[in-house]
């Protein structure tokens, strides 16, 4: 069994926009503090009641492609016509202090960070039906007509890539839905390399030798 550097898990969550994604993650981030998430930069304008640095780091085209270039992304991409990154430096110093961190990023991105952590646990939230999504769009009000018609397109996209990732959830029941989270959190802690990673001096004491991932 191998370890590796990072003693913190790392969570992926991806889903079409209106599976109620940010609303579960965020019942699962109140009820686990031991997780953060990590705050993308985009260039995407705010929304109506978003915060710089606390919903996305807000950011120009010009100012996002030049970090691109300086690889200060884990990952980035071009989501809706915008683009959307993930700080890289945050993510690793976080994770090798013992930090878990979660990830609310779209399949492009989940793929280029499954290359760097394979152990990462990649989770896809699903609507229970196409109507229940075209309704969470249109309620949620807070985007134009025109920019809801390119999310729904687009979830059709997104939806396609679902089979990449190792969990699903329906989002039908939402205390169903957040229980199955909690259950995948769990697991993915008490993965024996993670195990390993948290409690190095344990397992030395028990004379498991773990190898080192190089
Ligand atoms: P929204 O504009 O609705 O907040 O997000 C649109 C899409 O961009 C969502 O699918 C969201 O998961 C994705 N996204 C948000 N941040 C990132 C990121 O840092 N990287 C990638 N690849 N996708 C992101």
């Amino acid at each position: 069994m191998h370890t590796n550097a990072f003693s913190g898990s790392l969570f992926i969550v991806a889903a079409p926009s209106g599976a109620g994604k940010s609303t579960l993650v965020n019942a699962l981030l109140a009820q686990e503090p031991g997780i953060k998430l990590s705050i993308s930069t985009t260039t995407r304008p705010p929304r109506p009641g978003e915060q710089d640095g606390v919903h996305y780091q807000f950011t120009t085209a010009e100012d996002f492609v030049a970090r691109a270039d300086r690889g200060e992304f884990l990952e980035w991409a071009e989501v809706h016509g915008n683009y959307y990154g993930t700080s890289r430096l945050i993510v690793e110093q976080e994770m090798k202090n013992g930090t878990d961190i979660l990830l609310e990023i779209d399949w492009q991105g989940a793929r280029q960070v499954k290359k760097l952590f394979p152990d990462a646990a990649g989770i896809f939230i699903l609507p229970p039906s196409i109507a229940a999504l075209e309704e969470r769009l249109h309620k949620r009000g807070t985007d134009e007509p025109h920019i809801i018609t390119r999310r729904l397109l687009a979830a059709g996209g997104e939806i396609a890539h679902a089979p990449e990732f190792e969990y699903a959830i329906i989002n039908e029941e939402f205390n169903v839905a957040l229980s199955e989270l909690q259950a995948i959190v769990k697991a993915t802690r008490a993965r024996f390399a993670q195990q390993a990673a948290r409690n190095a001096s344990l397992f030395a004491q028990l004379g498991i030798h773990v190898l080192q991932q190089p």
